[in-house]
Formats: structure tokens, C-alpha cells, sequence
């Protein structure tokens, strides 16, 4: 079965309301084993409105529009149903029922405007609608041999949500949907770019293959989506294991977690294995790692806290270190991030310090490429790696924070060589 999901006002179409009702309604068709394969939005135009059904109608299984239901005259769903399926529209008298009730028991009189919500195209069901006046309308329309099965529901995103929950997954489920399970398993890596890791897999996201493997990066991250289609939840998760254990032991440790997961969860389950603590000082990123590791319920315990610093004199007054090392050393440099580093970690009486930066002045001309440091005092000595920030300047500070977690991560894998 596909499906198709239609979204449907001006406020969409022109850019107001970010369309949340599609996305939701698409996972929720997901789960049932219904792929979908359209996204259409229309504005409060009939003609445009019903162009799209139509359209719909001819190319889906199964439509699940959100939208223009109301009693105004921008509401025009229904008639755009009934034009796109040849149908009268009549009134139906459970429907006007249930928007009667709905004044009533708000005890106000029902404006004769509301009458119009009753109305359905001849054949289509009501869709309840317990917490709101407009109802749904429910329709199957026959194509050929087979059948299209539309739903309209409320733009209202709780309505809608209780409204496919109420009745349009069980429709759904009768009409043979939900017989296939489909599950999914997000595997996160860092280290590499999209292209480098697809080369790292071969065969394995490729078109067609079973169970399906997708590649995405969002800032930096990359995310291998394995979906698995079977009769139950346990023979899907039968199904992904291999195709995760492949791409595990391809990607060894470029792969940091699964699910949700992000580096500072990665980092912070390393610190509390080993038991160890971590302080950080961030000269360039604002912060950023400091937020992070207070958000990851893994660090909670073992992250002791930062610093942020944007000058030589904040690094001497907040970590005592002599100005003359921000002056000896030039401030992106490695001996400067590495008593950073130090600093911080003795500072905080942590048993690692972090330093990132400080962060030469970006130059688009500069021969070399522009580089900063990153440390990570343990123990018994400090780590350090440079690298060159050649992100697009709106994530360069959240690429920057991830190579620095990175490091964290790899050098807490690496096993305690320096602690
Ligand atoms: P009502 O009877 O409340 O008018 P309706 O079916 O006519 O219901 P709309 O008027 O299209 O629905 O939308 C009502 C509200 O629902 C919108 O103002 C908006 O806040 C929200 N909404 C509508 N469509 C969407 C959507 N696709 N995604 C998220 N929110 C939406
Ligand atoms: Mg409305």
C-alpha cells in the first residue's frame, strides 16, 4: 500500500506554520507498514484543493489529509473531496448530531454556519471527533479493481492525533494495513563524510537491498538507517542485526552509538564506566561542549563543569594561567591548548581536563588551512591533535564541539594509556 499526505490551508502553503501534521501522520504510516510516497500541501483554493485529491486519488492506496474542515469559507475540504470523487455532498445526520452535541454541551447556540460541517460527500463515513466540532470524513473510493482509502481529519494537531487513533489506524488495520511490521535502527557515526563511509560499505546501501540501509549526515554526524519490513517486531529486529553487525564492524570506531544517541552521551557512559571525571575549558566554541555534557544524562555525574573564555586575561584570572602563556605562546597554538588543558583540569581537580582552542582569526585567504587545537590533559600526560576548520560558518562552532568530544571519546576507547 501507498500512501499519500495532504496538507491543506494558506497558513502551509505561505510559509506561517511549519507542517507538523504531515511528518507525524508519515511515521505513524510508516509504522503500519504504509510507505509514503507523496507529501502535497494546497492552499485555501478550491480548485487547487481538489487538482490535488484527484491527483491523489489516482496515484495512492491510502490519503490522509489534514486542514480546512472548519465552518469558514476558507474551509473547503469537503467540497473539494466531494468534486475530486464525483460525489453530492448531503448532510449527514450523525455528523450534525455530534456538532449539536459539541455546542451544547459548551452551551453556546450552534451558529447556522456549523450546519456545513455536517455535510459529507455522498458514501463517506464521519470520522469522530470527541474533543472538537469539526468531524472527519472517512471515504473509500473505488479505482479499477482496487480502492483508494481517504481520510480528511482537523488541521488541530490534537484533534488529528486523536482522531487517527480513535478510528483512522483501525480503518487502516481492516483494510489489511499493519500485517507487515516495520522497524527501524539508526546506527551514528563521526569521524568521516558521508561519501568516505558509503565507500567503507559496499553493497550495503544500495538500492533494493533487504533490509534497506540510508545514509544521512546532519551536521557532521552521519546516520545509517537500517529498515527491516517482516511479520513481527522481533523478526525485523532478527533481520537488522547482521546488516548493524556489517556496518559495526566495517566502521569500527567511527561508529559512537545508536538511536539518539550523540558524542556527549557516548562520552559521558565512557566516564562513568571508567570512573573517571572530566572539566572543560572552551576558548572558540562558546560553551557548546559544556551545554551538551550538562544535557547527557550519562555525564551527569561525572562532568564537573567548564569554563568559557574568549581572552588571554579570562584564561589567567579563571584558570591561573600566566598571561605570558597566552602572550610566549600564539594563542592558536599547541602548547597553548595544552596548558589550557592542564590548567582546567587541576583547576577543577578532575581527572581530565579538555581544552579547545583558542581559535586562530578565520582567513578565507590564509595559504595554509586555518587550523586550532584541541587537548585533553589526563594523569600522567596530555593528548593533543589539531584541526582545520573548513566547515560553512553556520556549524562551525557545533563541528568544532564535536571534534573535541571525539577526541574525548577515542582517547577514553583507547584504553587508559594515560590515566
Ligand atoms: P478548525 O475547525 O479548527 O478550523 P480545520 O480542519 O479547519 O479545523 P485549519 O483551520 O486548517 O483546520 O487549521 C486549524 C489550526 O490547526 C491551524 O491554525 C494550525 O494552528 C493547525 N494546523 C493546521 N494544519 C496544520 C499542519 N499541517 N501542521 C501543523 N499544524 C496545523
Ligand atoms: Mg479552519
Amino acid at each position: 500500500m501507498h500512501a499519500e499526505v495532504i496538507a491543506i490551508g494558506d497558513e502551509i502553503t505561505s510559509g506561517q506554520l511549519l507542517d507538523t501534521n504531515t511528518q507525524w501522520l508519515s511515521e505513524r504510516l510508516e509504522e503500519l507498514g504504509i510507505r509514503v510516497l507523496y507529501h502535497t500541501a494546497a492552499g485555501d483554493e478550491l480548485d487547487a484543493i481538489a487538482g490535488v485529491f484527484r491527483l491523489a486519488i489516482e496515484r495512492a492506496d491510502v490519503i490522509v489529509a489534514t486542514g480546512g474542515l472548519g465552518p469558514t469559507a476558507d474551509d473547503l475540504t469537503r467540497e473539494a473531496i466531494a468534486a475530486a470523487a464525483g460525489r453530492r455532498l448531503v448532510i449527514d445526520p450523525q455528523a450534525l448530531q455530534h456538532v449539536r452535541a459539541i455546542f451544547q454541551r459548551r452551551n453556546r447556540p450552534m451558529p447556522a454556519k456549523n450546519e456545513v460541517q455536517a455535510l459529507l460527500p455522498e458514501g463517506a463515513r464521519v470520522i469522530d471527533n470527541p474533543n472538537g466540532t469539526a468531524p472527519g470524513i472517512a471515504i473509500t473510493i473505488p479505482r479499477g479493481a482496487a480502492e483508494c482509502h481517504l481520510f480528511s481529519l482537523p488541521g488541530v494537531p490534537a484533534e488529528m492525533r486523536e482522531m487517527w487513533f480513535g478510528s483512522v489506524a483501525g480503518q487502516l488495520r481492516s483494510a489489511g494495513a499493519g500485517r507487515r511490521t516495520v522497524r527501524h535502527r539508526k546506527i551514528r557515526c563521526f569521524g568521516a563524510g558521508e561519501s568516505q563511509i558509503e565507500t567503507m560499505l559496499p553493497d550495503l546501501v544500495r538500492r533494493g537491498r533487504v533490509p534497506r540501509v540510508g545514509i544521512n549526515a546532519s551536521k557532521s554526524t552521519i546516520v545509517l538507517r537500517i529498515t527491516a519490513e517482516a511479520a513481527s517486531a522481533e523478526e525485523c529486529r532478527a533481520a537488522i542485526e547482521p546488516t548493524a553487525e556489517t556496518i559495526r564492524q566495517s566502521l569500527g570506531s567511527l561508529v559512537f552509538g545508536e538511536g539518539d544517541d550523540e558524542l556527549q552521551n557516548a562520552v559521558g557512559r565512557l566516564l562513568s564506566q571508567q570512573q573517571r571525571t572530566l572539566a572543560t575549558a572552551e576558548w572558540g566554541t562558546g560553551g557548546t561542549i559544556a551545554q551538551w555534557l550538562s544535557e547527557a544524562p550519562e555525564a551527569a555525574e561525572h562532568y564537573l563543569g567548564g569554563v568559557v573564555l574568549s581572552s588571554g586575561r579570562a584564561a589567567a584570572a579563571m584558570l591561573g594561567l600566566p598571561d605570558k602563556a597566552a602572550s610566549d605562546n600564539s594563542p592558536a597554538s599547541e602548547p597553548a591548548a595544552a596548558a589550557l588543558a592542564t590548567a582546567c583540569r587541576e583547576r577543577f581537580g578532575a581527572d581530565y581536563g579538555l581544552a579547545i582552542g583558542p581559535f586562530p582569526p578565520f582567513d578565507p585567504g590564509a595559504a595554509a588551512p586555518n587550523a586550532f587545537w584541541i587537548a585533553l590533559a589526563g594523569p600522567q600526560s596530555v593528548a593533543t591533535r589539531s584541526h582545520a576548520y573548513a566547515a560553512h560558518p553556520a556549524i562551525l562552532n557545533v563541528y568544532c564541539a564535536k571534534l573535541a568530544l571525539n577526541f574525548v571519546r577515542l582517547e577514553l576507547q583507547a584504553g587508559g594509556a594515560r590515566r
